[in-house]
């Protein structure tokens, strides 16, 4: 790559045996002990859902069954996954991201990749925002995490695994490539036991096997993905990191002071809510066919109405109007409404589908 080439600069952070972590900070009877959050194994399909890294001396690994766990691990302490606390953590984790950057790409509750380019407290340096962000969530939640920092998403996922738990670690530019070249087959995400297994066959063990081979002949092997392993094994990944892939509606809303009884001032509240959803969908350059209406009434019963179109949109104008005809539709005589919310939905082709290979793992087995 030309010198003046501008990296980009990735994180990608992983939370160390997520669940189980949670559950030691929080039961100190269950430090140091080889534990398993998931099904328990008395239960029919119960599924290891994080193993403790005390756990994982046994063998223990993710999705294996609690059963066999249990086989392997006969006095290993089984505990049912606490959702919601998870989801509490996640969203603090979250929130030290956004300290940092606005271009934050969660992958489940416990990764996410952060685009750092241009971090927001104007850090500059990708490996000191992501020993920042260990540092904080460390200090303000008592877990550790581990992070890969690289010049793309591919390498850094990868680099975020070699040092865990608590790790950090860094590929620059200069060393992507040769980094691609020794890494094993198997290790490349997207990879699955099938296609690895057929590799090897072919005697491609590593980056720099499959980079002998021409694209057509990566594509005829192993179809369109080959294009994917072309490039990735030069280093190259471009795919940026999308705030928005996991969300399916974007919105806002306001609780009032008072109940409003006055058609006027529910469309002066609607003008703003709208005004506030469309900068948020501008920011992420959505647009969305399906307008939702929320109306909270004083006796706190809730109703929503939808509203789909055959354009996607994202204007307030427009919202504003599609919610005061929503909201018309349901009858203002004698309303005391406390709460108003505008939504947009139905993303449609603008929001890329989640690569298989980035799927949430630990949410799939619940
Ligand atoms: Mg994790």
């Amino acid at each position: 790559m030309p010198a003046d080439t501008q990296y980009r600069k990735i994180i990608h952070i992983d939370m160390d045996a997520f669940y189980a972590s949670v559950e030691q900070r929080d039961n100190p009877e269950l430090r140091g002990k080889p534990l398993v959050v998931g099904g328990l194994p008395e239960g029919r399909g119960g599924v290891v859902a994080t193993a403790s890294y005390e756990a994982r001396k046994f063998g223990i690994r993710s999705a294996m069954s609690s059963k066999q766990a249990l086989q392997l691990c006969p006095h290993a302490v089984f505990v049912r996954p606490r959702f919601a606390v998870y989801k509490e953590v996640s969203k603090h984790i979250r929130e030290i991201f956004s300290r940092y950057t606005d271009l934050i790409e969660p992958l489940s509750l416990d990764e996410a990749y952060l685009d750092v380019t241009e971090d927001k407290l104007g850090v500059g340096s990708a490996i000191e925002v992501a020993q920042q962000i260990k540092q904080a969530i460390q200090d303000e939640l008592n877990l550790t995490a581990s992070a890969g920092v690289s010049i793309n998403k591919f390498v850094a996922k990868i680099a975020s695994d070699i040092n865990k738990p608590n790790g950090l670690k860094f590929i620059g530019p200069s060393a992507v490539e040769s980094f691609m070249e020794q890494l094993p087959v198997e290790k490349f995400h997207g990879v699955g036991k099938v296609t690895a297994e057929k590799m090897k066959k072919q005697g491609l063990h590593t980056g720099a096997d499959l980079k002998k081979l021409t694209e057509d002949e990566l594509v005829k092997s192993f179809g369109k993905v080959g294009r994917f392993y072309y490039q990735i094994v030069r280093g190259n990944d471009n795919r940026p990191v999308q705030p928005h892939r996991e969300t399916k509606s974007m919105g806002a809303e306001d609780t009032f002071a008072y109940d409003l009884t006055e058609p006027e001032e529910m469309h002066t509240e609607l003008d703003k809510i709208a005004q506030t959803v469309a900068d948020r969908l501008a920011r992420y350059n959505l647009k969305g066919r399906t307008v939702t209406l929320k109306v909270k009434y004083s006796s706190f019963k809730q109703i929503t109405r939808n509203h789909s179109l055959t354009q996607p949109l994202g204007d307030a104008e427009t919202l504003s109007r599609i919610a005061k005809e929503l909201l018309a539709a349901t009858g203002l005589d004698e309303v005391k409404i406390r709460l108003l919310g505008i939504s947009v939905s139905n993303f449609g082709e603008l929001q890329s589908k989640p690569k298989k290979d980035d799927a949430p793992e630990q949410l799939k087995l619940f």
